[in-house]
């Protein structure tokens, strides 16, 4: 660690709370502590608020109509078109020469397009998907990268109301299929390849086999030219260059459908690590208008500003935060194609300070990444320009959101710590960056508007320092509307554990863990499945994972429970050592005495084990079912959705070794 590190791991260490900088209460979108009780006192009404962010052709009669529970509909009786609320509106205002999407490849070739530009390109490719066909409600498949086709599609698709579901192009042939054959989609939008880490990888191929397997026909299939000769290949009958045929409809216009509220505006697939996939659906009012309002007050974006997610599309993070929220409200979004460190790990900090980068929302993996690779990367950059960052897709550790704060905010931006899912659209658990105070490792408390809790088995609220579930009590615009084409599994897995249907109580189960503490503030603890059970005690796996890379030299830890013969199920630790470590006796030593000091005796780790990596799902998430198996020495289960499989047999083989 450098004397730096150590000065800051000294001073920054004991704080628990962080007051939102000066300079950005004075001049961010929300600073009225009293918008919690507003919402509160004029619910459902409130939710106005966010649909006035939007333009829409016919007003709605009814903010929220819940006659058929938990079936709930948001601003019914209104119109509108999302892509001309991400597009056309800001270009009858005068903006047609900001630029909306600022686009950089892995080898350094930049796009942009200004939101006149833009609007052209999706006008021209809706004529084209409805040259081929594409009418409206018809379900559209882009299996695409991080490139500008991808943003571009999707509000082609908007515009005809025409769904789109994007399935991640780091996904597998056989994940297509099954996304195809679920959805019935005709249509696809691909490519030939792309780039990771300098490599040109082979998508059209993938796409083929995944093709293959889907038991209907695919009338057409768009190919972009990602790769030019990097990669040659030949297209099928049905499959056409994307260059080619939007030549043919080139300027033509397509006027925006006008789409009910209550339509749907995507589909999104959840990963499913487990089981079949779901098909969350959600609408064009709803979604939009929380997406913008959640943009609006949580990242508080402005149209001057330059912002970047870097996020995959892929992902809901990407559709909510790269594309419809910020889009909405005339920003600028940034998108980049490849691997944060390529070709050095300062990529990201380059990028910041070259496009001058006002807000930035990223993952807590690429967070502790970032802290494992070291300080030095983001100082030889100027990132001065930031004023605002975000965490989303795992709980974030006090240790790696103080790295954050100091070495990325120079203790000058505030940090968001957002909880959300894809069924969810949009942020629900998060601070105001310009309201409340931060407490690292505390995502905050529910949004305004947002009635989420931390109760016991019964449904009850449970006390400050308990541990329990999330459940949401009320509902919200950017909800899921069902899962598509199974009423059935969205009643079975959402609504059934805290419902009381007799009362006409419906209650959302996100299945996540959480502790609350005496000002409201939530914890999220992880997924329902991530806790182990040793002698009747239920430990949270993510609390014992925050104590162990709490620990200087730790960067990274997975906590699982493993069968015991006595305890049921004991404590396993899985730790990534930092760069300048390794994992030796006496870092073990420091890791269980860190869980011992912060959780006690019980959750004794069985063993700790030291690792160069840690098995994750392609949106970055540690799979936890593996480890699971390895530490109690089963079969290992299926590894082919992991980014990494080869790290598996790695750990597999250091265990027995142990
Ligand atoms: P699947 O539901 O298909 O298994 P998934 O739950 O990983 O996949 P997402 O919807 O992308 O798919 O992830 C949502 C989950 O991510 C949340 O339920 C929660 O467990 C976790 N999460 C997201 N943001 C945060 C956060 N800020 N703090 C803690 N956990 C978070
Ligand atoms: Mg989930």
């Amino acid at each position: 660690m450098s004397q730096e590190d150590a000065t800051l791991e000294a001073r920054l260490a004991e704080q628990e709370a962080f007051e939102p900088p000066e300079s950005f209460v004075e001049q961010a979108n929300v600073t009225d502590p009293g918008i919690y009780d507003e919402f509160e006192e004029n619910w459902p009404e409130c939710w106005e608020r966010a649909a006035d962010l939007l333009s829409w052709d016919e007003s709605y009669d009814t903010v929220l109509d819940d006659g058929n529970e938990p079936f709930y509909e948001w601003f019914t009786g209104g119109e509108l078109n999302a892509s001309y609320n991400c597009l056309d509106r800001h270009v009858e205002d005068g903006a047609a020469d900001r630029e909306a999407i600022k686009w950089e490849g892995e080898l350094g070739e930049t796009r942009s397009y200004t939101y006149g530009e833009l609007l052209e390109e999706v006008e021209t490719f809706a004529a084209t998907l409805r040259g081929l066909g594409v009418e409206e409600d018809d379900v559209v498949t882009l299996y695409l990268p991080m490139i500008p086709e991808l943003p571009i599609a999707m509000l082609a698709c908007a515009r005809l109301g025409a769904p789109h579901s994007v399935v991640f192009a780091g996904f597998s042939a056989d994940a297509l299929a099954t996304r195809m054959n679920s959805a019935d989609s005709e249509f696809l939008v691909t490519c030939d390849g792309y780039y990771r880490r300098g490599d040109a990888l082979d998508h059209l191929s993938k796409t083929n086999e995944g093709l293959d397997g889907v038991d209907h026909e695919v009338s057409d299939v768009v190919v972009v030219d990602r790769l030019g000769d990097d990669l040659d290949h030949s297209l099928a009958d049905n499959q056409r260059d994307y260059d080619e045929l939007v030549a043919e409809y080139d300027g033509e216009s397509v006027e925006p459908v006008s789409r009910d509220a209550e339509d749907m505006l995507f589909l999104m697939y959840t990963s499913g690590t487990t089981g079949q996939p779901k098909g969350v659906k959600h609408t064009t009012g709803g979604y939009l208008a929380y997406t913008a309002w959640t943009s609006h007050a949580v990242l508080d974006l402005e149209p001057e500003d330059t912002y970047w997610c870097s996020a995959d599309i892929g992902w809901i993070t990407g559709h909510s935060y790269i594309v419809y929220g910020p889009l909405a409200l005339g920003t600028t979004s940034v998108m980049y194609e490849g691997t944060p460190d390529y070709p050095d790990k300062d990529r990201l900090w380059e990028i910041v300070e070259r496009e001058g980068v006002d807000v930035f929302y990223t993952a807590p993996t690429a967070i502790r990444a970032f802290m494992k690779w070291g300080s030095d990367y983001p100082e030889e950059h100027d990132l001065s320009s930031l004023r605002l960052l975000g965490t989303v897709g795992e709980p974030i550790n006090p240790r790696a959101w103080k790295w954050y704060y100091k070495h990325i905010g120079d203790e000058e931006c505030p940090i968001v710590d957002t909880w959300w899912q894809t069924e969810t659209g949009g942020m629900m658990i998060t601070t105001l960056p310009g309201v409340n105070t931060m407490k690292p490792g505390s995502a905050g408390p529910p949004l305004p508007g947002v009635d989420a809790r931390v109760v016991n088995a019964q449904g009850e609220e449970v006390d400050a320092g308990q541990a329990g579930y999330v459940t949401v009590n009320k509902p919200w615009p950017g909800m899921l509307r069902t899962l598509y084409n199974n009423d059935e599994r969205f009643l079975s897995e959402y609504w059934q554990e805290y419902s009381d249907k007799d009362a006409d109580e419906w209650v959302y189960f996100p299945e996540d863990g959480a502790k609350i503490d005496d000002d409201g503030y939530i914890t999220i603890l992880g997924r329902v499945d991530d806790v182990i059970n040793v002698s009747g005690h239920r430990l949270g796996t993510m609390e014992i994972e925050s104590a162990v890379v709490g620990v200087d030299g730790i960067a990274e830890a997975a906590v699982v429970g493993g069968d015991h013969e006595v305890k049921g199920e004991a404590v396993y630790v899985y730790a990534i050592p930092e760069d300048d470590y390794e994992g030796n006796a006496e870092l073990e030593e420091r890791a269980r005495e860190a869980v011992l000091d912060s959780i006690g005796p019980i959750a004794k780790p069985e063993d700790v084990i030291f690792t160069p990596e840690l098995p994750k799902t392609r949106s970055g998430k540690i799979m936890r079912r593996l480890l699971e198996d390895i530490a109690s020495g089963n079969e290992l289960g299926n590894t082919s959705t992991l980014r990494n499989p080869e790290v598996v047999d790695d750990i597999a083989a250091q265990v027995e070794t142990d």
